[in-house]
């Protein structure tokens, strides 16, 4: 009998566990609550390590096929232009992919269910949302609604990665310990190609303002630009044509106006759950942690988590290996989800938004510094890319 786990969410955290679960001998069941894996635009950015993980499911080739390869990375000063420049480049030898992939989030899943499909042992269910867990010291059980009628569901371990509001967490009653920024993150999507019009852009400028800082992200069809709202501004207000053409007019003023019509206005939150394992069930991606975008770790991280997970439960059950392998994916990821992914994100954002002009000054100089030695341009790309994170957590027992 192949040991059964039930994933709850179709998001590319549970779609990697799905498939590396399952590409081990497991049996597997997803819920997912939609009728379809989401397509819109969110994470863009994957990152080396990442990278290196899914070329061991041969996704990779096929993602830098759909995506941009973004060897530079650039911190700018909205007025001043570029502060500094980073070559991704310095990391060979680190991962075989020293670059950052500019390529949308939904082109994994999509890519993923593809290979998923093939395989007999797994079964993703549409329309099914889970709605509680219980569990005893040999299975787990699902209460899914699957369009209009409740079913029960059983297997031997459960992955929440259901996102944000994840339903496993609230059943298992976990804490979702942090805070909500009081301004929100606007998205603008536009055809309009920055790239002829500002000089030396690269496919990742962080431009940071006193006033309103912006990041320029390059996807294959369009460029995002992410800035960040006024907290008093209303939602209407924010999405209205007259307020998207204007700030992207005060980034660049054109005589005509903007193509934009993809917009996406969220919250920002610096959350991490209190436990990411009871028992038989964990929690992992954005049901273990939010964060801000800032630097691209969401997704990131949560495909990270994935992996480490899904290794122990291959360890425990294929390898034999003793079931407390378990709880070294909450030391681990849990540690990388407070110190390292929320510190650096709220980190990335202070800078940004940095008023002070003393402050400012000094950490362009400082970027400066970094990006024109080579050692510390390395050291600084070990930590952005993530790359740091996963050393940081193997040291962890
Ligand atoms: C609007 C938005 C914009 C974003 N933009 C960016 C960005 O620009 N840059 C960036 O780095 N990151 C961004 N992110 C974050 C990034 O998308 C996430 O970190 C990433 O999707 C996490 O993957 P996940 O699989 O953990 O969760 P998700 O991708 O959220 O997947 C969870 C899945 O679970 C399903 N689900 C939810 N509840 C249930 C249930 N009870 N039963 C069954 N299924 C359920 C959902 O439908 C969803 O398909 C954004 C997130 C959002 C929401």
């Amino acid at each position: 009998m192949k040991t059964h786990v039930l994933i709850s969410g179709a998001g590319p955290v549970g779609l990697v566990s799905a498939l590396k679960l399952s590409l081990a001998g497991f049996k597997v069941t997803v819920f997912e609550s939609a009728d379809q894996l989401n397509m819109d635009l969110r994470a863009s950015t994957f990152h080396p390590p990442t990278l290196d993980m899914m070329a061991t499911f041969g996704l990779t080739d096929q993602l830098i096929s759909q995506g941009l390869i973004a060897r530079y990375t650039q911190q700018r000063d909205r007025k001043e232009g570029v502060v500094a420049e980073f070559d991704m480049e310095l990391l060979k030898g680190e991962t075989n992919f020293p670059f950052r992939l500019q390529c949308e989030q939904w082109k994994l899943t999509q890519l993923i269910k593809k290979q998923l499909d093939k395989n007999p042992d797994v079964k993703i269910l549409f329309n099914a949302k889970l709605e509680s867990v219980t569990q005893n010291n040999t299975e787990v059980e699902a209460n899914v609604k699957v369009l209009d009628e409740t079913q029960l569901f059983k297997g031997e371990y459960l992955i929440g990665a259901d996102g944000a509001w994840s339903s496993v967490r609230t059943s298992l009653g976990i804490e979702f310990e942090g805070f909500t920024y009081p301004e929100r993150f606007l998205v603008i999507s536009t055809t309009f190609p920055y790239e002829k019009h500002l000089p030396k852009l690269s496919f990742v400028n962080y431009c940071s303002d006193p006033i309103e800082w912006c990041v320029l992200l390059k996807v294959p069809s369009l460029w995002r630009v992410l800035f960040p709202t006024k907290v008093d501004e209303s939602d209407e207000d924010v999405l209205s044509d007259s307020s998207v053409q204007s700030r992207l007019q005060h980034l660049l003023h054109q005589p005509h106006d903007y193509q934009a019509d993809h917009r996406t206005l969220y919250k920002i939150h610096q959350r991490v759950a209190k436990s990411f394992r009871q028992n038989r069930i964990f929690l992992a991606g954005d049901a273990a942690h939010i964060n801000n975008p800032l630097g691209g770790m969401g997704m990131n991280g949560g495909v990270h988590d994935a992996m480490n997970l899904c290794e122990k439960l291959i360890d425990v059950v294929i390898h034999r290996k003793d079931a407390s392998v378990l709880d070294r994916y909450e030391r681990q990821r849990r540690s990388i989800a407070i110190e390292y992914i929320n510190a650096n994100t709220a980190r990335n954002k202070k800078m940004l938004e940095e008023s002070d002009p003393a402050v400012r000054l000094k950490s362009q100089q400082e970027l400066r510094a970094i990006a024109e030695n080579p050692k510390s341009a390395k050291a600084y790309l070990f930590k952005t890319s993530m790359l740091d994170a996963l050393k940081k957590a193997e040291a962890i027992l």
